[in-house]
């Protein structure tokens, strides 16, 4: 995972996605840059104590990094729904939401965007079928293997094949924080083997044992290791700063140009 720089915007890739043509995806953090060397907030998330065009703003500055497609939101509710944008669909607007945790689409040029602050954000792609995904998974959506059912969902509606997808794993609560204390009403037995030192749980590897339980190759998936509370100045952490923290955002996005870099 390394750091880009580029007009005045930082975000975060993945090597082993980068490395695929035909293929924009990164990591947006609390922060841009305002052209003089010094920082500026950069929130994308709506509802947050933002104002909205000021959040707007943001994320067409974002979308415009990845190079201008349709931004695809998801109306994020910690559950385990679905939302395909199908390649035959007419947005009417300059940009769409989808009911669900998870989005999907084999659509070039649509900029899949999942907002965090915490919770994990997976990329997967197949990079031979040029289907992508991003999902939502927080504790919640772990438990309710929202990231198993997309998995599931890609080869039921485009055929992908689950032992070629590249997988990523972005920054969220590590298990030096994902702590529920009440985990034995919220979490059912079958997961505690995922309990780490005290009340704390490690959905990282809960994520990874996921995906190679739907054929997903262990060598294909990359884990960020950044946890999100451990590191309040670079993401915004629900956990460290409470409901009225801002959200950060992943992107991933299918090149027109299967072979553009
Ligand atoms: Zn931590």
């Amino acid at each position: 995972m390394h750091w880009i720089t580029k007009h005045n915007l930082h975000y975060l890739q993945f090597s082993s996605l980068a490395a695929l043509p035909g293929l924009w995806h990164g990591i947006f953090p609390r922060f841009a840059g305002n052209g003089n060397g010094g920082w500026i907030p950069f929130n994308l998330g709506l509802n947050c104590g933002d104002d909205d065009l000021k959040v707007w703003a943001n994320r067409r500055t974002m979308i415009a990094a990845a190079g201008g497609g349709l931004p695809v939101f998801a109306r994020q509710v910690h559950g385990a729904a679905i939302g395909i944008w199908d390649p035959a669909d007419v947005p009417v607007s300059d940009h769409v939401y989808l009911d669900g945790d998870a989005l999907i689409t084999a659509a070039p040029d649509v900029a899949l965007v999942i907002q965090s602050a915490d919770c994990q954000s997976v990329l997967l792609v197949d990079p031979v079928e040029r289907v992508v995904a991003n999902v939502h998974s927080g504790w919640r959506g772990s438990l309710q293997n929202v990231v198993g059912r997309t998995v599931q969902a890609m080869v039921a509606r485009f055929g992908v094949r689950p032992e070629r997808l590249i997988c990523a794993i972005g920054p969220s609560l590590g298990p030096c924080c994902a702590e529920l204390i009440h985990y034995r009403q919220e979490v059912p037995a079958h997961y505690w083997g995922y309990r780490r030192e005290g009340d704390l749980f490690d959905f990282w590897r809960l994520s990874i044992d996921q995906l190679t339980a739907e054929g997903v190759a262990p060598g294909h998936i990359s884990a960020s290791g950044i946890c999100t509370r451990c590191n309040p100045h670079v993401f915004f952490t629900y956990r460290g700063e409470g409901p009225r923290t801002g959200r950060f955002a992943s992107l991933i996005q299918l090149k027109k140009d299967p072979h553009g870099n």
